[in-house]
């Protein structure tokens, strides 16, 4: 919790065991799989032909492997067959390389490959939440959008289309024991994939930058992260091949998923669990579509609730990170983000069919969604049906 305009002094932080960042970088995959084991499962997004070269390099290291291709974002079910794949196959590692979603199911298989253990066993919010009871079967993470960070995060996004919820499986020992970030791999990511995970990357290091957890650690990755996603967003978006720009957002990535998995997160996450898991929205529309109206919500709420809160003086700081202008203050940084939003085109909410009468489930469960709890100041079910509402729309500057 933060104490004045520090933040906590008190924390515990842990991520993947071993992180290589660079141009290039994906030649070290297939060495450090071979290292491990001799038989892997590939999780790779719909298209697996993006993983060519990996599979390349995996033969050629003499690592035998079978491919699991995750097509749209995971669901128990896909993690169900994912498991059995690699199971049949008797793989004894599991590498992901895609987007978030393969990098989620790559973490979730590797959890469970060990033992004949129950996903709802272990899964929060609508299964057991016991805690894993093996070590995962060794995990190499590599991204190829810059969005997620779940490189380095513990834990892996599911949807139950059943409940209407994403939920998390989580556990310290879900870090990757690799994580090769690539700015290579996103140099294919088309502009709107771009914006919306660059968007979501950008939240990731707000919303813990605002946490009740922030920390000096995490703090640092957010003063790293925020203005190089704020300089290199948009410049990715209209030059897909600028590779500096590419760096700036895989790295910006990295960052926000090692500040949210030390910190947590918002009310835009909080919110984008029951939106994702009942409209199957891309995650990152998701976040883009929120971030402003959440920001502005928030800044209200503790105007009016809190006003000696420490946050505020963040919320001022992060209008500078944003805009490089020393003498920025809150509201300019609200008024960026939604430039940016509006110059990206993001889409409202109700491009995705999102409709008043999903409202009120929607903030309920929102309410009870995990990233809720580090939102810099509780937030009513009104101010939640104001976000849902005027983020229906698209962002106008
Ligand atoms: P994604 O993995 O669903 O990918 C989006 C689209 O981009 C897919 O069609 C994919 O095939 C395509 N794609 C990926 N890489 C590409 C490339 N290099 N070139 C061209 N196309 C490419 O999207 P995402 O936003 O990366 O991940 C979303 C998932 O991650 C959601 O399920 C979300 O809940 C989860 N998530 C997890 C964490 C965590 O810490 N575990 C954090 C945030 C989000």
């Amino acid at each position: 919790m933060m104490d004045g305009a520090e933040t906590a002094t008190s924390f515990e932080f842990a991520t993947a065991t071993r992180i290589v960042f660079g141009a290039g970088t994906l030649r070290d995959v297939a060495p450090a799989a071979a290292a491990m084991e001799s038989r892997a499962l590939v999780v790779t997004g719909g298209d697996a032909e993006r993983a060519a070269p990996l599979l390349d390099g995996l033969r050629a290291a003499g690592v035998a492997h079978e491919v699991f291709a995750q097509a749209g974002e995971p669901t128990i079910e896909s993690v169900d067959q994912a498991v059995r794949a690699a199971r049949k196959a008797g793989c004894g590692i599991v590498i992901g390389m895609g987007g978030g979603s393969a990098l989620d199911t790559a973490k979730a298989v590797a959890a469970l490959l060990p033992g004949e253990v129950e996903l709802m066993d272990h899964l929060e919010v609508i299964g057991r939440g016991r805690p894993l009871g093996a070590r995962p079967a060794p995990c190499i993470a590599v991204p190829t959008t810059a969005g997620t960070g779940s490189e380095v995060t513990r834990n892996a996004v599911l949807a139950s289309p059943e409940h209407g919820l994403k939920v998390s499986l989580r556990s310290p020992m879900m870090l990757p024991d690799l994580a090769v970030v690539d700015p290579e791999l996103t140099l294919s990511l088309p502009a709107a994939i771009t914006a919306s995970t660059g968007l979501d990357a950008l939240t990731q290091l707000i919303e813990p930058f605002l946490s009740r957890r922030a920390n000096p650690m995490t703090d640092g990755f957010c003063r790293e992260g925020i203005p190089r996603a704020a300089r290199s967003l948009a410049r990715a978006c209209r030059s897909p091949e600028h590779l500096d720009a590419r760096g700036d957002m895989a790295m910006a990535s990295l960052l926000g998923g090692l500040a949210l998995a030390g910190a947590g997160l918002g009310a835009v996450h909080g919110l984008a669990s029951p939106l994702g898991g009942q409209l199957g929205m891309p995650h990152g529309a998701v976040c883009a579509a929120l971030l402003p109206v959440v920001l502005e919500v928030n800044l209200a709420a503790l105007r009016a609730r809190a006003p000696g809160h420490p946050s505020l003086g963040r919320f001022d700081e992060l209008a500078v990170l944003l805009t490089g202008d020393p003498e920025a203050r809150a509201a300019d940084g609200v008024d960026w983000i939604r430039g940016l939003c509006a110059e990206l085109a993001v889409p409202g909410l109700s491009e995705f069919g999102l409709t008043r009468n999903s409202f009120a489930t929607v903030a309920r469960q929102a309410q009870g969604a995990s990233s809720m709890k580090a939102n810099p100041i509780p937030l009513d079910d009104a101010e939640l049906l104001r976000i849902l509402e005027e983020s229906s729309a698209p962002a106008a500057p």
